[in-house]
């Protein structure tokens, strides 16, 4: 059978140690089968087990194989489309209850980590970074939106201020959000599946969910075993395929990729971060930045609509490093990947159930470190029957990118195309 490795990035260079996990070889029970060992499956198992629940994992490839174990590691708060947003579209009783809900993710992160006491390199603190007087406009709103909702970390800086905290002369301000930070994203999976294991919970690796028979009794089959469950959630994501056609269909795998310097030591990281937060800038198609543990720069931007992998991803996004950081420019690049993240039309998250046992959670279109760990927890309440949290995100409407799967790549690829030159030129 296939044995599927991470890809070659710095996280998967630099992770902790873990032991090996077996393949799925039997035919076994359990009161939920979880599908997919990212941040949505391994919160979902989390809480689930902390809540009395027997729990199979099924993961494809490796834990954190897939977006969990090659993001930014930005602890970004609030939805992919904020709030404001939700509420001019689903309006004001459903935005109240989503709105309260924005900050939860990353403090759920925070419990985790303090609690089965991953090694993950957590830092606080995240820049977002304006290019423009109209983002820096937008900045002032969020904050203004973020503090109706009773987030009460964060500070607007102007040019001078954000100067202090970035060596990058691109900004004209920003707003600095203390509850954000960073994390060696791949350890915080692994950390996480330590902890589900820890609590009875198994993870089978290698064991791909090829077929669901759905009924009152599911079962999921793998390519050597088959899992009959009470309730399966499905958080495959970007990386699911076509195992439920219903949710491929609103939705778009598309590829980012990420670059990692050489480390660059203490004195040159602290010249471009002093603070150590993480930096991402406003743009639609936006890139993103911060020091790891061992103080190399990782550099993400860009996107791929259709998720195919680039050729040589170090000539996309090293000239996006250079412009921020021309001081860089002897600086070697040890590795360079990509990873799919799930974009919806709306760009807010695809929740739901199919029949009264079958639950998803996927496409939370580029910022899911913290919305991922939200919906472990909603997932969990509402098989525990308290489905008012999960019904908030299910009741989100969506639709199907205009061209079907055979023209959705180009469209929305023009559409990003037509965004990136209003941010090129300050519209
Ligand atoms: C390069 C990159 C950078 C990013 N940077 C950031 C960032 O800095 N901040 C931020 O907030 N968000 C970021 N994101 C988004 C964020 O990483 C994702 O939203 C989040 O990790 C999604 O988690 P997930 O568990 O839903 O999906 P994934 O982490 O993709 O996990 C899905 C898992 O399911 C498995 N799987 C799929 N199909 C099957 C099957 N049939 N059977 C069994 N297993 C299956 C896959 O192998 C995979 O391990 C980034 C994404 C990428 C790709």
């Amino acid at each position: 059978m296939a044995n599927t490795p991470y890809p070659e990035s710095y996280y998967a260079a630099s992770a902790n140690a873990v032991p090996p996990r077996p393949a799925l070889q039997d035919d076994i029970e359990t009161d939920v089968c979880v599908i997919g060992a990212g941040y949505t499956g391994l919160s979902s198992a989390l809480f689930l087990l902390e809540n009395g629940f027997k729990v199979t994992v099924l993961e494809a490839a490796k834990v954190g194989f897939g977006a969990s174990g090659r993001n930014g590691g930005q602890i970004v708060n609030s939805y992919s489309r904020d709030i404001d947003v939700i509420e001019r579209t689903v309006g004001p009783k459903q935005a109240q209850l989503l709105g309260q809900m924005a900050f939860e993710g990353g403090r759920i992160i925070r419990e985790r980590v303090a609690r089965y006491n991953i090694q993950c390199d957590l830092k606080d603190g995240g820049v977002f970074a304006a290019m423009t007087a109209k983002q820096m406009g937008h900045l002032e709103s969020q904050k203004r939106l973020w503090e109706r909702f009773g987030h009460t970390q964060l500070e607007l800086m102007d040019q001078r201020r954000i100067r202090e905290v970035v060596a990058c002369d691109q900004y004209v301000g920003g707003m600095l959000d203390m509850s954000g930070g960073h994390i060696h994203p791949l350890n915080l999976t692994l950390g996480e599946a330590a902890a589900v294991e820890s609590l009875g919970g198994t993870i089978y690796e290698q064991s791909p969910a090829v077929r669901i028979v759905r009924g009152a009794n599911p079962v999921v089959h793998t390519p050597q075993g088959k899992v009959r469950a009470r309730f399966i959630i499905v958080a495959g994501n970007a990386y699911l395929g076509n195992l439920v056609p219903e949710l491929a269909a609103k939705s778009m795998p598309c590829g980012t990729q990420v670059i990692t310097t050489e480390p660059l030591g203490e004195e040159l990281a602290k010249t471009l971060l002093p603070q150590d937060y993480c930096v991402e800038d406003c743009n639609y198609l936006l890139d993103y930045y911060r020091l790891s543990g061992d103080k190399r720069l990782i550099f993400g931007g860009g996107v791929v609509y259709g998720a195919r992998d680039p050729a040589n991803i170090e000539a996309i996004i090293r000239p996006k490093m250079l412009k921020a950081f021309p001081q860089l420019k002897d600086v070697k690049i040890d590795y360079a990947w990509t990873g799919n993240f799930l974009l919806t039309l709306s760009r807010l998250p695809q929740v739901g159930r199919l029949g009264d046992n079958i639950y998803y959670s996927q496409g939370c279109s580029g910022h899911g470190v913290t919305y991922t760990h939200l919906a472990g927890k909603v997932l969990a309440e509402a098989l525990r029957g308290q489905a008012e949290r999960f019904d908030a995100f299910a009741d989100l409407p969506h639709y199907p990118f205009p061209g079907g799967q055979m023209l959705r790549t180009p469209f929305a690829a023009l559409g990003a195309w037509y965004y990136g030159l209003r941010d090129k030129f300050g519209y």
